[in-house]
């Protein structure tokens, strides 16, 4: 079982750009923030039940300065790692950018990830991305642009963008759900990817725990990645339910492709879909859900090379 604990932690889901591709934000909610006193006692419950790793996520944060940085010291304190995850819009000139970074880095901050894409950039100049890497280098702070992507031919120039800076970037595959779950998404060729998955839970600004941080939180059919609420449990008691699925394990540990074949899913049907496509597949169908649930313990779990 899993026991490394890191969460993706949904201070607030306000964000001050609105990118044409967002997995995050929920429409129906777009402006849903945590009380800051019930974020604070949440970081120590998580201190006490050996979460080693959290990531300020969801909207924007940064929108939340002060409250994030006080977080982000209570982690210092826990020895608790912390990242942010940032559109970059404060990286407008190089004054602001270090002054934000700065601060960030005195807050204990372990590491940014600056998203970048050519959504983002539609609202988000990309001298920001510049001025703010320039800031993270300068302060020490440890980053890495999340470079989201279709992996299209219109990305080149981010690509190459980022190339010609020598910045630290990793490609992230764009997740067709959310405000994406419409785009046409085609043309891309791999062999036959195993489509493992992390894993990390979620935590919302209204305290709803998700065992999955990106598309899973929109499986409503199912609900099969909710966990629980923080209201009716605690953050030990939800990390532990997560930890005890065994088709949770499995998604982390064997991957999607393997539980698609097992229950019938063609090889040349398994490659067209996109890893968060084929979760939906497996998991938001109750009928799907049922044949997994009913197999875990015996053929699943044994459907190895
Ligand atoms: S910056 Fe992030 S949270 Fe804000 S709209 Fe864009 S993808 Fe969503
Ligand atoms: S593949 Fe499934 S578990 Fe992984 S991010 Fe997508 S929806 Fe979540």
């Amino acid at each position: 079982m899993n026991k490394i604990r890191h969460i993706a932690f949904g201070y607030s889901t306000r964000c001050n750009i609105k990118c044409d591709h967002c997995v995050a934000a929920d429409d129906k909610s777009p402006n849903a923030k945590m009380p800051f006193d019930t974020a604070k006692a949440i970081i120590e419950e998580m201190a006490g039940c050996n979460v080693t790793g959290i990531s300020f996520t969801a909207g924007e944060p940064l929108l939340f300065l002060n409250d994030i940085n006080h977080l982000i010291g209570m982690c210092r304190k826990h020895g608790i790692y912390s990242r942010v995850v940032t559109n970059g819009h404060w990286a407008g000139n190089r004054q602001r950018s270090d002054n934000m970074v700065s601060e960030l880095r005195q807050s204990g901050l372990s590491q940014l990830r600056i998203s970048c894409s050519r959504w983002h950039q539609k609202n988000i100049d990309r001298e920001n991305i510049v001025n703010a890497v320039s800031s993270c280098k300068k302060y020490g702070l440890d980053y890495f642009i999340s470079f989201v992507t279709d992996f299209s031919k219109q990305d080149d120039a981010f690509e190459q963008f980022l190339r010609d800076n020598s910045f630290k970037f990793f490609p992230e595959p764009l997740i067709y759900s959310g405000r994406a779950k419409g785009f046409n998404g085609s043309g891309v060729f791999t062999d036959y990817p195993p489509n493992l998955c992390a894993m990390n839970p979620y935590l919302t600004p209204e305290l709803d725990m998700f065992a999955c941080c990106d598309a899973g939180t929109h499986f409503t059919e199912t609900g099969f990645f909710y966990l629980g609420n923080h209201k009716d449990h605690s953050i030990d008691e939800l990390l532990q339910k997560k930890e005890k699925n065994i088709l949770y394990d499995l998604i982390r540990t064997m991957g999607l492709t393997n539980m698609a074949s097992y229950i019938g899913f063609k090889a040349s049907e398994i490659v067209k879909y996109r890893k968060c496509q084929l979760c939906e597949k497996l998991f938001n169908s109750a009928g799907n859900l049922r044949v997994l649930e009913n197999s875990v313990k015996s053929g699943l779990i044994n459907w190895t090379r």
